[in-house]
């Protein structure tokens, strides 16, 4: 009960605003994650304090916590340059009254490269990072210079120096290796949604154009044994004109999805016009092609497009060439595209094997 309310508040505080392209998510989760675990090391940090009794420092981790929830309601408003400049200030604040406090060599200055790690990888312009990059180059130098080397916190936190420098350390190392990690999960899930989108076709799912010819190209270029079958639905355009777009939509997606599920494992399916689809069949015997024509015609018999009160029965027609038959991959798929309309010319709903064989609808049943 407790994780998932923790997941769901994790949820909300770092997923990207639907409405934001997809190019800038990954900047967008990291950077407000980096928020959230920065208010949750704060925290870690006053309760250690509070043994140390220093007072000023417990005061200034807590006002980082609340900056940082300030600045990450301005990330999820979208004001991203406020909301890191409110983060950054409170922290380079906090950072360089430590060093002041504490000393130079207490492991605070550590955190000066985690700021500049957390700036850099923002979405920021390229004007704002050089800014920001100069200012905390500048703090830090000045900190590490003019702090002084005995004040009353020193003393009193002699003993526990090293644990102190030791604890930065460690801090630094798990959220620098925090951060590095969250933006190569969130990388790598951008990348999927990217190759997904740029490979598949939106309304169908099937492989787009591109795709598809890719494979074909592929299996050419390996000199693979391989045959397409090139399917063209018939009078599409009167679905489109007796039930409209959308009917037709549906009836595009109906298609694919009967066709995929027509297919054995291996062959791939691609949308390649509005309502032409290709199929890549490896290794594949004139009969096991056949067989997959055969099921596909079958299952769009056995199962119509389904719509509310609509039922529409919609045929293919087919040709096909093999790779043995053709010089170039071109020539290739301009074989079985002159057998598709062979097909509809010879009276739709059939499949032109070669020149000479065309398989009708009876054969098919
Ligand atoms: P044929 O049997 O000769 O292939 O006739 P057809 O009507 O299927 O062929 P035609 O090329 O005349 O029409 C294809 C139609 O496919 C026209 C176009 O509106 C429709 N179409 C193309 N892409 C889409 C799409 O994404 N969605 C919908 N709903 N229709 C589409
Ligand atoms: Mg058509
Ligand atoms: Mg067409």
């Amino acid at each position: 009960m407790a994780s998932r309310a923790l997941q769901r508040l994790w949820g909300w505080s770092c997923s990207a605003p639907g409405a934001l392209p997809l190019e800038h998510r990954r900047s967008y989760e990291v950077v407000a994650q980096t928020f959230v675990l920065a208010s949750l090391g704060h925290l870690l940090f006053a309760c250690v304090l509070i043994g140390l009794q220093i007072p000023l420092l417990i005061v200034l981790n807590l006002a980082c916590v609340a900056t940082n929830t300030a600045a990450l309601m301005l990330h999820r408003r979208l004001q991203l340059h406020r909301a890191m400049t409110v983060k950054l200030s409170a922290t380079l604040l906090l950072i360089t009254s430590s060093v002041w406090l504490i000393g130079p060599d207490a492991g605070f200055e550590y955190y000066f490269f985690l700021l500049l790690c957390e700036m850099l990888i923002s979405d920021m312009a390229a004007r704002y990072k050089i800014v920001m990059s100069a200012t905390v180059g500048s703090v830090a130098l000045a900190t590490l210079l003019m702090a002084p080397h005995s004040t009353p916190w020193m003393l009193e936190a002699e003993a526990f120096r090293e644990d102190i420098r030791l604890t930065n350390l460690v801090m630094v190392f798990l959220i620098l290796g925090l951060i590095l990690w969250r933006l190569h999960a969130i990388t790598e899930r951008c990348e999927h949604h990217f190759r997904r989108d740029a490979t598949h076709d939106y309304l169908t799912t099937v492989l787009n154009r591109r795709a598809i010819f890719h494979e074909a190209d592929m299996l050419w270029q390996q000199g693979r044994d391989f045959t397409l079958l090139l399917l063209d639905a018939d009078h599409f355009k009167q679905v489109n004109d007796t039930h409209g777009h959308t009917a037709g939509d549906e009836v595009l997606r109906h298609l694919a999805y009967i066709v995929r599920a027509a297919l054995r494992e291996g062959d791939r399916l691609g949308r390649v016009g509005g309502e032409e689809f290709l199929i890549v069949l490896p290794d594949s015997t004139r009969g096991e092609v056949l067989s997959v024509a055969t099921r596909i015609r079958r299952c769009l018999a056995d199962q119509p497009c389904r719509m509310e009160a609509l039922t529409l029965s919609v045929t293919f027609s087919m040709g096909m060439a093999t790779a043995q038959e053709a010089t170039s991959l071109q020539t290739l798929i301009d074989m079985a595209d002159r057998r598709l309309y062979r097909a509809k010319s010879a009276g739709r709903d059939q499949l032109v094997m070669s020149d000479l064989e065309i398989i009708g609808p009876a054969a098919m049943s």
